[in-house]
């Protein structure tokens, strides 16, 4: 069963010249897969994480995010299923400077109606999780760049997304923490998540199933990879 599935997707930007920025991209990402994006500068991977990731739409074809068709509905619906389908990760982490880490993980719940001693409960579980139960209260701040990057995981993860998006989120990380967050994406993994994630490091996008190449808006080779890890 799929989590995403895109069917000859096209996206063309209209900037003077057009740009095929995806160029007929059809592609599956099973539910509990563990998939690496590569390519050059300029060859597609920002437009597909936010054609999966609900914050665009493509020009043609069809992305279908947990059986919903995200291309045909409303912004509205779409919004809702960005909300509750996805969870983002970035290289900046992208965290709420005045929100400790509780409150930030809670924040996905907030918008889904969840009351508030759920997410507070829920919010601690997941960070303990991800090995931060005893940063609770703390603020982004006062955490470690991997401890930060733990907790945008825990709120990527919180409201059990279809699909966890990752970009670059190992970018801003020196090389033991990396690896200490590619050894938590394992840990997901095993849980069944699904995760993709875009790299330009091929050390980082070989602890992942397999590996997407795009060159110029489409793929030029999956490449299957043999062990989750190694
Ligand atoms: P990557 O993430 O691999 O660097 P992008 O998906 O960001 O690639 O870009 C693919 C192509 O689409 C590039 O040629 C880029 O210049 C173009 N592009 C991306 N976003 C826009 C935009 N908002 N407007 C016009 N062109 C864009
Ligand atoms: P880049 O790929 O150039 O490093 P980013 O990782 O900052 O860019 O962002 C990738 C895409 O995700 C961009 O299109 C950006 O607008 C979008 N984005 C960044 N932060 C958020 C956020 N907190 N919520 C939703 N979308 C975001």
């Amino acid at each position: 069963e799929a989590a995403v599935t895109l069917e000859d997707v096209r996206k063309t930007y209209q900037v003077g010249e057009p740009v095929h920025a995806l160029d007929g991209v059809s592609l599956e990402i099973p539910r509990g897969s563990y998939t690496a994006v590569m390519g050059p500068s300029g060859s597609g991977k920002s437009t597909l994480m936010n054609l999966i990731g609900c914050l665009d739409t493509p020009t043609e074809g069809s992305v279908v995010v947990n059986d919903q068709d995200v291309t045909t509905i409303g912004d509205r619906k779409r919004t809702k299923i960005r909300g509750e389908e996805i969870g983002f990760v970035f290289q900046t982490f992208n965290l709420m400077p005045r929100l400790n880490a509780r409150e930030n993980v809670a924040l996905p719940m907030v918008f889904r109606g969840v009351d508030r001693t759920e997410r507070r409960e829920h919010a601690a579980d997941v960070l303990d999780s991800v090995g931060l139960g005893d940063r609770l209260g703390h603020l982004p701040n006062e955490l470690s760049g991997g401890q930060r990057q733990r907790v945008a995981i825990a709120r990527a993860l919180v409201n059990d997304p279809a699909i966890l998006l990752a970009d670059e989120p190992t970018g801003n990380l020196d090389t033991e923490t990396g690896a200490q967050i590619m050894g938590l994406f394992e840990d997901l993994y095993n849980r069944g998540n699904t995760i993709l994630m875009v790299t330009h490091e091929r050390d980082i996008a070989e602890h992942a199933e397999r590996i997407i190449h795009l060159l110029d808006g489409e793929i030029e080779e999956i490449e299957e990879l043999s062990g989750v890890g190694v």
